[in-house]
């Protein structure tokens, strides 16, 4: 089997980081998290006092951020300025900041266009919200991953314990709600699933269950194993 690629996408926690990275080290190809990118723009705008809404100030400060992206063993990191931001931006700051800057087109196209040549010449699994509708129209297969928004921030809030960050689920649930009516409705590249994807709804299965669903899907549709 030559060169392949998977997309991922699905709303705010359903699941798509932790699956993708765990498939990604299964199959031996890379993972691109691009949530993380939008992440990292809106959190050099936080430690750069620039309002994450303002379109006009972040479009502005672009070109001074210097973002760099390394695959590691099943999983990425982030590196803005050289210094690592990985653990940094799952912060909800970072994540209701994220979806600020993700309404702006130039954001949108500077990340995309970072995206595409990442994914150049190898095999990866990337997740996001418009990977199969734009970024990899071409992806051989492509995966919506959905799950309850109870559930969602059931599983957000564990990520945040695991950190060490302090939650509250009520706020982290109204933040997901919030975020994914940001995502869907927003008019450039909104959350949604492609016509061509598979749904997959992980709101009663168990991170190796949806695993296990979606390695079937990649090797009946890319054609591996
Ligand atoms: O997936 P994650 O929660 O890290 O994404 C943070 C935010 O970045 C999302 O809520 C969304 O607004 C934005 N995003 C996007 N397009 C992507 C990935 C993330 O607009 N491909």
């Amino acid at each position: 089997m030559g060169i392949y690629s998977v997309a991922v996408d699905g709303p705010a926690g359903s699941g798509k980081s932790t699956v993708a990275k765990l498939i990604a080290k299964e199959l031996g190809i890379v993972y691109i998290d691009t949530g993380a990118m939008y992440r990292a723009v809106a959190l050099y705008c936080i430690n750069n006092g620039i309002d994450t809404k303002n379109e006009e100030a972040v479009s502005g400060i672009l070109d001074s951020i210097d973002m760099d992206i390394k695959a590691e063993n099943g999983g990425q990191r982030i590196y803005l300025s050289g210094i690592d931001v990985t653990d940094d931006v799952r912060s909800q700051k970072a994540g209701a900041g994220a979806s600020d800057v993700a309404v702006i087109g130039s954001v949108r196209q500077k990340l995309v266009n970072i995206q595409r040549s990442l994914a150049k010449g190898m095999s990866v699994i990337m997740d996001g919200r418009d990977i199969g509708t734009n970024v990899l129209t071409d992806a051989d297969v492509k995966i919506y991953l959905s799950a309850s928004a109870d559930e969602r921030a059931k599983r957000r809030c564990g990520e945040l314990k695991k950190l060490g960050l302090e939650y509250d689920f009520e706020l982290v649930k109204s933040q997901i709600i919030q975020r994914d009516k940001n995502d869907s409705e927003r008019a450039l590249n909104p959350l949604r699933k492609a016509e061509d994807a598979i749904e997959v709804d992980t709101t009663s299965m168990n991170i190796d269950e949806v695993k296990d669903t979606i390695i079937k899907i990649i090797k009946e549709k890319a054609g591996i194993g």
